[in-house]
């Protein structure tokens, strides 16, 4: 029997691919073992990796509940080390004679952990980091950089943020002040002065050249940042009359983010690489071209310019990059710059994933009980009970109509006073079924109608996780961005059911309800039918902007957190464990201190008490029991 079973089992990779399509977007970090279990590969080594839910289940131990934010620290090492290693394949490629330089913007993730470890993966490459407000400059100088690392500020500037930026090379960082507006300059040479710093400087230029899609805003000739052709020669004109020529070192550049058609950076490259060919033959000798980030993430792994993806890799967006400043310097004849990128999105997706577990599921029109035929006293219900026996595949379009006309009709009755809800019940739980039928049957269909694909999609399945999107995937939420979300285990298993994911906010936008697909964007996902083992989904790529821009929406904090190594053995350690926020701690944000409220509760708990409602030892539980819960987890625990 045992040989049997074993011998049915598919290959281990045919359902994570053909369904999840994991080889598309893991980018050689994730797999699946022969259990059927989901692996990570932090160091890109297929032989060198561990079951997702081996670590998971090593939280459960230390009694660290769900759900979970997981880090891979050495998938930020890979990361870094093959952003610099396709720009260095470039420029020997094209024998390109100057360097290249990289620096992490701050604002794509700023937990302490996870900037200090690109830091110290990037030391050997002098990677630096970019700043866009007086509270990332105040962390960046604390930092310890490699000592020709840049320290790139940008983002509007008051006076503080212009003086801590010009001191920053006093203490060793070498710091370079984007002059974003004209006035910028004005302000800088004012404050450099007072301080007796010169400060190198660059200038932000707009490109015509934009990005496409949900990110394009950040680019275009409309770009809330930057300036103009006209300002770019005022500009540059204060500098010469300042005696400041000397001290334009870069030329900045940023069409958005997750740029998906190679093309646009192409064009945008060949924009900035001419402006500054000319802006050097006025005499100004600047030696950065900072492109800015815009190198994508494939989320959906379709390799195309939709949305969710990108159509060259890492290596081709270094190449054109590198060539076409080449190209276009030597066509001008100007020594090429020191190339600068500003990659995000892509050293930090990878990174970490998110874990949470299913708490219940809801099938539409399912549970109760079946109808028992012979009660039926309602002529619209026996017409139904009839469509619901004598449906089969070559009538169940036109019994589908009638269903949709007998429901509406069993609404009006309802509502006339006609029927009783026994009748109601039966009628929409036929109804359900009649549904759920036609969609097998049309199933079988060549070209399957729409409404069909349609009515599948309000029947999935309602898959409640505990977890929060405003929390944990803003961008789902905000921009209806697609993460790859895949169960941790059972994935040599064909999946039975389609569905669709619930958080535990109250929001009714707290949902997924859009899933990466290889042509499409799918509006359900396939998963297992949860039994009472417990059921585990990862969310994927979320290392980019979700912990900084998610929020505690309804009070849910943020999630347990805990970050693993892999040794060369192959073992799994844990490397770090943050709890996630308490109730109290969420409460403290909104402006509640956690002791006022357990003062608060006391107060009104003892006038309970003294009018007699509860007793003291009802008291005394009371209070302790409240003040535990204000320690625990935001989130479902039992
Ligand atoms: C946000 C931002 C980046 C990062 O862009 P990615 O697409 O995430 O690489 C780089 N530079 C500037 C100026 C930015 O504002």
């Amino acid at each position: 029997m045992k040989e049997f079973t074993q011998s049915l089992r598919l290959s281990p990779s045919e359902i994570p691919n053909r369904i999840y399509g994991v080889d598309n977007w893991g980018g050689g970090y994730f797999d699946v073992s022969e259990q059927g279990c989901l692996t990570v590969h932090p160091t890109k080594n297929p032989l060198m990796g561990v079951e997702i839910v081996s670590l998971v289940q090593a939280l459960l131990q230390r009694k660290v509940p769900p759900p979970y934010l997981l880090r891979f620290p050495q998938i930020l090492d890979t990361q870094i080390k093959e952003l610099h290693e396709a720009f260095r394949n470039s420029i020997a490629e094209y024998n390109y004679t100057a360097q290249h330089r990289a620096v992490f913007p701050m604002k794509v993730n700023q937990k302490r952990s996870v900037v200090e470890r690109l830091m110290a993966a990037g030391h050997r490459y002098e990677y630096g980091v970019e700043v866009g407000t007086k509270a990332e400059l105040a962390a960046a100088l604390t930092m310890s950089l490699h000592s020709k690392a840049l320290l790139i500020c940008n983002g509007v500037k008051d006076r503080k943020y212009l003086e801590w930026a010009i001191q920053a090379s006093k203490i060793g960082k070498n710091p370079i002040l984007i002059i974003e507006e004209v006035n910028d300059l004005k302000k800088i040479t004012e404050v450099s002065s007072a301080l007796g710093v010169s400060p190198d400087l660059g200038v932000r230029v707009r490109v015509f050249s934009r990005g496409a899609g949900k990110w394009e805003e950040s680019g275009g000739e409309t770009s809330k940042f930057g300036i103009n052709t006209i300002q770019l020669l005022d500009c540059l004109k204060l500098l010469s009359d300042e005696g400041l020529a000397r001290r334009l070192r870069m030329l900045h550049f940023h069409i958005g983010s997750q740029i998906t058609d190679i093309r646009r950076i192409k064009n945008a490259i060949k924009e900035a690489a001419r402006v500054y060919a000319k802006v050097y033959k006025m005499g100004f000798p600047i030696g950065f071209l900072n492109v800015g980030g815009g190198l994508g993430v494939d989320y959906d792994g379709s390799r195309t310019a939709s949305d969710c993806s990108v159509n060259y890799s890492m290596q081709e967006f270094a190449n054109d990059i590198v060539y076409t400043i080449n190209e276009i310097c030597e066509s001008e004849n100007v020594p090429p710059p020191t190339i600068v990128t500003e990659s995000g999105r892509a050293v930090a997706a990878h990174h970490a994933l998110f874990i949470t577990n299913v708490i219940r599921t809801l099938n539409p029109g399912l549970g109760g009980t079946m109808i028992n035929p012979s009660k039926v006293d309602s002529e619209v219900v026996e017409e139904m009970t009839d469509l619901y026996k004598e449906i089969n595949p070559k009538n169940f379009r036109e019994y589908y109509h009638d269903a949709l006309q007998n429901r509406e009709e069993l609404q009006s009755l309802f509502n006339l006073g006609y029927l009783n809800l026994q009748n109601r019940a039966q009628g929409e739980w036929l109804f359900w079924q009649i549904c759920r039928k036609a969609i097998k049957f049309s199933r079988s269909m060549k070209e399957r109608p729409e409404e069909f694909i349609d009515l599948e999609n309000i029947l999935a399945s309602k898959y409640i996780c505990n977890f929060s999107v405003f929390q944990s995937t803003p961008d789902s939420w905000a921009l209806d961005q697609l993460f790859p979300i895949i169960p941790i285990t059972r994935l040599t298993e064909e999946p039975t059911e389609r569905a669709t994911l619930c958080d535990i906010t109250c929001d009714s936008d707290g949902q997924i309800d859009k899933f990466v697909d290889l042509r499409d964007v799918k509006q359900a996902l396939e998963l297992h039918g949860v039994n009472d083992e417990p059921y585990f989904l990862a969310i994927f790529l979320i290392g980019a902007y979700q912990e900084s821009l998610g929020m505690n929406h309804n009070l849910l904090g943020s999630a347990n957190e805990a970050h693993f190594l892999i040794d060369d053995s192959g073992k799994p350690h844990i490397d770090k464990i943050v709890r996630g926020e308490t109730l109290g701690q969420v409460l403290e944000s909104a402006g509640y201190s956690e002791q006022n409220l357990v003062e608060n509760f006391r107060t009104m708990a003892r006038n309970a008490e003294n009018q007699s409602k509860i007793t003291k030892e009802e008291l005394d539980s009371y209070c302790e029991s409240f003040q535990t819960t204000l320690g625990s987890y935001t989130y479902l625990e039992e």
